[in-house]
């Protein structure tokens, strides 16, 4: 009999059972895959992200092997802005979740998963938890309306079952705890991008880039073994167009929103095959219930044009974790708990409005005349361009960048200052052909 079974074992799954296990819980974490092993996921980690992996005192190991940077730049139609994620804003961030903000790092990486995961999962047994590898879970067990185990198989086919208090179900956005109890999906959003991307050694550059151009996007971003991260993403109407020949027009998107780094990936290496989803579309489901427990893309998934999946899974890791020692050791009864310490914050406004904000940006829309007056108001405004970057990532909370009296602000600075810029120009052409797919 454990305290919790985790079902899935990588960014919330590994790193909730080592919490658990760190506060002397029984914890058994199981996970059909073996490791170190990939997932179909980019994996670029913005300072909050990084932040909880020093707070677990695991960033160390993370960058003995991955270069990291403390400054982004980004570009949009041409407008170049440089920032980073303020110190500030990252204390009230972990304040507002946590209650704590020890930890805090200013750092980006971009951790391949197959050294990333396999860290979370050594650091689950370093900490206590039991790791079985190789584990597919295949049944819930359940008595008098209330999740009580497992029933699964190992590699070799014997099949286990085990109990617990109560299961975790880690599971991923096809969470198979989720559809064996047949929770609904709610506040679904279809529209949403499709990402493909690859890995290129020989690319002299070191900072990290992320640019888009009319309703496409890229990242370029240095990862381990001396590679580069690139990515293309665009509006998912686009993607089966895209797929028809995936090398020609991963080419042509990247020549397309910037020819200078186009050039740089041409004159690069290609070590891997691309990887690619077309499908983000977003949705939540319940948290929690008799037994049963979600965290990461279980509960909430969302389109990644703003990589944030898993920074929200260690967030939810630190949350979940929390909630569950109080209710298991018997300081407040376990619904409770789970209600005040993980739901109220998990699903609390902040993080609805971000929701809604990523949701928004998935669609991907050409850009507005208004969204070019705010990049080239930011230009001049280094402050502001910190905490917009700290906004798309959700280190601040939406509704203080896009408070009424921020926007007139920066748009009557950008009146003076735009007004000149050449983007202004030729805006109303270039837009209209942003609309055509340029892949069919
Ligand atoms: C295209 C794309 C790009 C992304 N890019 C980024 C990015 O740049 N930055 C970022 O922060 N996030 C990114 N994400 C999101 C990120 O990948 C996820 O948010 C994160 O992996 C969630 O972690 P998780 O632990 O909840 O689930 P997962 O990583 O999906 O892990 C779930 C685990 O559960 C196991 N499992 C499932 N069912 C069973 C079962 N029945 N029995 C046993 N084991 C089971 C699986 O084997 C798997 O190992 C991206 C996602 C996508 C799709």
């Amino acid at each position: 009999m454990f305290d919790i079974i985790v079902i899935g074992a990588r960014c919330a799954g590994a790193t909730t059972a080592m919490l658990l296990a760190r506060k002397g819980l029984k914890v058994l974490v199981v996970d059909r895959s073996t490791f170190p092993s990939d997932v179909i996921s980019t994996h670029f980690l913005w300072p909050h992200g990084a932040s909880y992996l020093n707070r677990w005192g695991l960033l160390d190991r993370v960058l003995e092997v991955t270069p990291s940077h403390t400054v982004v730049n980004l570009v949009n139609e041409g407008i170049p802005l440089e920032g980073t994620v303020p110190e500030e804003l990252l204390r009230q961030y972990f304040q507002l979740f946590h209650g704590d903000d020890s930890g805090i790092v200013q750092r980006y990486c971009s951790v391949r998963r197959r050294v990333l995961d396999k860290l979370l999962v050594d650091a689950a047994v370093e900490a206590g938890a039991e790791v079985r590898e190789g584990f597919a879970v295949d049944e819930l067990l359940e008595e008098d309306g209330r999740v009580v185990g497992i029933r699964g198989r190992t590699r070799d086919g014997t099949r286990v079952e085990e109990r617990a208090r109560v299961i975790l179900g880690a599971d991923g956005r096809n969470s198979f705890v989720a559809r064996t109890l047949r929770l609904p999906k709610f506040d679904e959003r279809l529209k949403c991008t499709f990402a493909y991307w690859t890995y290129v050694s020989g690319i002299p550059l070191d900072t990290v880039h992320i640019h888009r151009r009319g309703r496409l996007g890229l990242g370029l971003v240095p990862t381990n073994f001396g590679q580069h991260m690139v990515l293309v993403f665009g509006p998912s109407e686009w993607g089966t167009t895209f797929r028809r020949d995936v090398p020609g027009n991963f080419q042509k998107a990247l020549d397309f929103i910037s020819p200078e780094l186009g050039e740089l990936v041409r004159g690069g290496q290609r070590e891997e095959r691309f990887y690619g989803t077309l499908d983000q579309a977003a949705f939540l489901r319940p948290l929690f219930g008799p037994g049963w427990v979600l965290a990461g893309d279980a509960a909430c998934f969302r389109d990644q044009c703003t990589a944030t999946g898993m920074s929200h899974a260690f967030r939810d890791a630190e949350l979940v974790s929390t909630a569950l020692e109080e209710g298991l050791s018997g300081r407040k009864p376990l619904e409770e708990a789970l209600k005040s310490s993980y739901e109220s914050r998990r699903r609390g406004q902040v993080a609805s409005a971000y929701y809604d904000f990523v949701c928004t940006l998935a669609e991907m829309r050409p850009p507005r005349h208004d969204d070019l007056s705010l990049y080239v108001a930011l230009r001049s405004n280094p402050q502001e361009t910190n905490r917009f970057i700290a906004t798309m990532c959700d280190v601040a909370p939406v509704a203080d960048f896009f408070q009424a009296s921020n926007i007139f602000l920066l748009t009557d600075v950008a009146k003076e200052s735009s007004s000149q810029h050449p983007i202004f120009e030729r805006f109303e052409a270039t837009s209209r052909t942003y609309l055509q797919n340029p892949f069919a």
